[in-house]
């Protein structure tokens, strides 16, 4: 029988590395290390060979959706399919960021939400049964982030589609253009992006409900990265706690849902 396989987005720094440190030491099974940039992504890989851990590697940029596809064929050829599928990899704007809110949404959003949905529509067809899907959240991502309680209503409609959920993420961005994104939306691309992602995750754990598949969603905890500004009190081991918990530990009954850093259910 072919190995087990787990893929981590976005993991050549920060939590993402950090996943794949603990993923190295417990899971039974190969694990890739995949970033955007090689140079970047081989240093991560023989800066963890030198603990004695010994992931793969493969280029990953999840906005290109031929790199995604060129992964996928590596996996599916060399494996068959894939097991644990992190998507870890997000952009975020600094609050001192003087890009127009504009900017920062489609870019937040093409990243973020756009993205991971167009990764993961590469990627699903060859998750093996059993696999499980870890979204890397954030308690930006709660819903009571957005203003707007009829907006809010449609975010947790049990009915709802991708095609309508991608339809909300560009009303923001156009909402965004317009200038007039805030009273309904608030001020915050990133944590709409991150509503998203929570928001598709029960999505695509409803349209999964036929298989043996776990896709959840965790925020990690304010961690010391470059995203935060290294402003976070946890450490990256500590922010990979509760990704590893859902990738490894949680159990099958654990599905469609919000997790927080300490591996309780957040809603
Ligand atoms: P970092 O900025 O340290 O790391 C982000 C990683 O994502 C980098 O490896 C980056 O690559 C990668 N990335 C960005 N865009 C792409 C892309 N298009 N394709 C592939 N990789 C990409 O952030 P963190 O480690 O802090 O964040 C990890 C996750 O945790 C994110 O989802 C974030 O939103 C979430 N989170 C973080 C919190 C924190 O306090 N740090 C709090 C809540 C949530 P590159 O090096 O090339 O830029």
């Amino acid at each position: 029988m072919s190995s087990k396989v787990a893929i981590v987005t976005g993991s050549n720094k920060g939590i993402g590395y950090a996943i794949v440190r603990g993923l190295c030491k417990r899971f039974e099974g190969v694990v890739y290390l995949t970033s955007r940039d090689v140079v970047r992504g081989e240093k991560a890989v023989s800066d963890l060979q030198k603990e004695g851990l010994n992931p793969k590697y493969h280029q990953l940029d999840i906005s290109d959706n031929k790199s995604v596809e060129v992964f996928r064929d590596h996996i599916k050829e060399t494996y068959g399919g894939i097991d644990v599928l992190v998507n870890n990899a997000a952009i975020a704007f600094k609050q001192s960021a003087t890009e127009p809110a504009s900017v920062q949404a489609e870019q937040t959003l093409a990243v973020n939400y756009f993205s991971t949905l167009s990764t993961c529509e590469i990627l699903f067809p060859i998750l093996r049964n059993g696999a499980r899907v870890v979204n890397v959240s954030s308690s930006a991502g709660l819903l009571r982030n957005i203003p707007n309680k009829e907006l809010r209503k449609k975010f947790e409609d049990p009915t709802l589609t991708i095609p309508e959920l991608s339809n909300l993420m560009r009303e923001y961005i156009e909402a965004a253009k317009l200038g007039t994104h805030a009273a309904d939306w608030g001020n915050s691309s990133y944590a709409v992006s991150k509503v998203g992602l929570t928001a598709l995750t029960k999505v695509h754990q409803r349209l999964l409900k036929d298989r043996d598949i776990k896709v959840n969603a965790v925020h990690p905890g304010y961690v010391d990265t470059d995203m935060s500004s290294h402003k976070g009190p946890l450490s990256i081991d500590e922010g990979a706690r509760g990704p590893l918990y859902l990738a490894l530990d949680a159990p099958d009954s654990v599905r469609g849902q919000y997790l927080w850093y300490d591996t309780t259910i957040a809603s």
